[in-house]
């Protein structure tokens, strides 16, 4: 069984790389250049260390519950190289204290009061925290992150973006974003592209960070929203197979 569960990760993996490369190599951008983040929310421990043992070193949970408790079960076991945990689910503000012990990066900073409770924490535990900006560039109601889907939306956001540079133990790297679900990946385009016109807008507009990063992409559009410039893909059901609930 182990074996078996080893031998479907690993390769549902090279496929998903053989796919990034080739996604890569279609607008000109180096393989380095994206950062692949196995999603393994719902995942047991022995799935995260078969993906592990195929060379993932990047993982990312959605719920603060799970990951505090899966963390430190498999984390003994890395013993080829440190692992970076991404935090890419909503984060209530009363669990910000534990996601910034657990997770090392966090994708979904979805308001300033969420920062200032993330600042509060990474201060106490001594930590200098990489944070992305969830933004709602779809507009659709069901999700989270600073609203961005009309140019009224947009300008207020980057109008109030400068109040994240007065955190000193939050360093904001860029934007995330979770795109529509639709039937084909060509359709969320607009939205990788929207999201990374955002943050050219930012960079004009923004100094206080790089803006390098844009965690945009999954199973279904990650190939699309390379070539629109994602640095950072979110990918679960491609690695470790249909979702297990
Ligand atoms: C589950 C999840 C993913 C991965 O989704 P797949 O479709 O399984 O690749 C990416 N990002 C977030 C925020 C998720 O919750």
């Amino acid at each position: 069984m182990a074996d078996e569960l080893e031998r479907n990760i690993t390769a549902n993996l090279e496929d998903v790389e053989r796919r990034i490369a080739a996604a890569c190599a279609r607008v000109g951008r180096g393989r380095n250049e994206v950062t692949l983040i196995a999603v393994s929310k719902t995942r047991s421990p022995a799935e995260i260390l078969a993906a592990y043992r195929a060379g993932v070193r990047h993982f990312g949970e959605n719920r603060i519950e799970e990951a505090e408790e899966k963390i430190p079960l498999v984390r003994e076991s890395f013993i080829a190289g440190p692992v970076t945990w991404h935090m890419v689910g909503h984060v209530q503000s009363r669990k910000a204290k534990r996601v910034v012990e657990f997770c090392d990066v966090i994708h979904s900073v979805d308001s300033l009061h969420l920062a200032a409770r993330l600042e509060r924490f990474a201060a106490e535990l001594g930590k200098q925290v990489p944070i992305l900006l969830e933004v709602n560039v779809s507009g659709e109601e069901s999700k989270y992150g600073f609203a961005a889907s009309t140019p009224v939306a947009r300008a207020d956001f980057l109008s109030q973006v400068g109040q994240f540079a007065v955190f000193t133990h939050l360093r904001v790297e860029g934007l995330m974003t979770m795109a529509p679900i639709v039937p084909d990946p060509e359709q969320a385009r607009p939205v990788f592209r929207a999201l990374r016109e955002l943050r050219e807008a930012l960079r004009d507009r923004a100094p206080f960070s790089s803006w390098a990063e844009l965690s945009m992409g999954m199973t279904d559009d990650f190939e699309v929203a390379i070539e629109e410039g994602a640095t950072m893909v979110r990918i679960g059901r491609a690695i470790f197979g249909p979702a297990s609930y």
